[in-house]
């Protein structure tokens, strides 16, 4: 018996009562209006975040597959200069170099918590010619509880057949899939989040496109599918193969961080996980920590040393490690508990299930969460 079933069943006899702070109300959504970036590829254009506001997704976009865009500079309503891209360690605030549409979450880290009042955005668009995107935001003034929910959505795509009778109807009493539900469950336990209602559903679309993801414009395509304006839940897709550019093996992946969240019909309104966990030892535990670690990035959480050991995320209380052994990339058993066992790992391992109090502190902040 897991609490999801029964927040479901809960839900299904109050039958659309409303649960307080779930749907649109805990959400303001503004309208940036379209900018063009100018010969050097930059447009400042400025952010009024709202008085209540306990964070800010602010999102331009799209530009299409083959162009990538940053900020290049972030200013708050006191003209301190709070994201930098020549020195993004600088401060406690991170944004992504993205394809199509780029999604800025603040806050990343309770280093530096979101202000009201108007900041300037300076985004930045890697093209040889003027680039005109549609920007807006999403402000969550809805306040944090010390026990957030999150819900989810899953879409099976293609894989029934890949997985014995994996597909939303058969899905919901799959031993795998329950067993990694708990494991969520548990692993976000220690971060104060508790996993709410989950969905579940078969793709509606052209499942043959799909079921293996061999490019960003797939992955972003797929992604795309979730419902505008999106509602706040997590829609993990199903998919048989993720094909990286260089042969490796990905197993997730997920929009950001951050995803898009609470916005659907974007390149980052979701995560994509393949069904490689069913060969796994413990493919339930396995599973469970691939979507919660997926899940993180979506809902603003950074690997906490990247595989090179060049970067690490904005939280003061999650283990860095380097790269001691000079080889170019900080491994499981070089790192042990200097990271290796956060839930944000850049790789999977059996062993990486820990939260910091830091972590929870930003997923309970997202639109996506209530
Ligand atoms: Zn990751």
């Amino acid at each position: 018996m897991y609490p999801y079933s029964i927040l479901a069943l809960f839900l299904l006899v109050l039958g659309g009562c409303g649960d307080e702070g779930k749907g649109e109300e805990g959400l303001v959504r503004e309208d940036l209006g379209k900018v063009t970036t100018d010969a050097d590829g930059g447009v400042t254009l400025p952010v009024d975040v709202p008085e209540d506001a306990v964070s800010a997704l602010i999102t331009c976009g799209p530009y299409g597959y083959d162009v990538l865009a940053t900020a290049d500079l972030l200013v708050d309503p006191g003209g301190a200069t709070i994201f930098d891209d020549d020195d993004p360690e600088a401060t406690a605030m991170r944004v992504n170099v993205e394809d199509d549409f780029l999604p800025m979450l603040m806050p990343v880290s309770p280093d530096l918590d979101v202000q009201a009042g108007e900041h300037q955005l300076t985004l930045y668009v890697d093209s040889d010619s003027p680039v005109t995107v549609s920007c807006g935001a999403v402000y969550r003034v809805q306040p944090v509880e010390e026990e957030t929910t999150v819900d989810a959505r899953l879409v099976f795509v293609g894989v029934d057949g890949t997985v014995d009778t994996l597909n939303a109807q058969y899905a919901k009493t799959e031993a795998v899939l329950t067993a990694a539900l708990a494991e969520i469950e548990s692993v976000w336990a220690r971060a104060g989040i508790t996993l709410g209602e989950v969905l579940y559903d078969d793709f509606s679309g052209d499942t043959d496109s799909y079921t293996v993801i061999d490019d960003d414009k797939e992955f972003g395509d797929l992604l795309r599918t979730v419902e505008t304006p999106g509602d706040r839940r997590v829609t993990f897709f199903f998919v048989q193969d993720i094909t990286a550019d260089d042969g490796a093996t990905i197993l997730g992946l997920s929009a950001g961080p951050p995803g898009a969240a609470a916005m659907g019909g974007t390149s980052k309104s979701g995560v994509v996980v393949t069904t490689a966990a069913w060969d796994e030892a413990d493919p339930g535990g396995f599973l469970g920590r691939l979507m919660a670690h997926e899940g993180g990035h979506f809902l603003g959480l950074y690997h906490p040393t990247e595989k090179d050991g060049s970067g690490h995320d904005p939280l003061g209380d999650t283990p860095e490690c380097s790269d001691g052994d000079g080889d170019g990339q900080v491994s499981t058993s070089e790192c042990g508990s200097n990271g290796a066992d956060n839930l944000m790992w850049w790789a999977a391992s059996d062993g990486a299930s820990d939260m910091s109090a830091d972590q929870g502190w930003v997923m309970k902040r997202s639109a996506a969460a209530h």
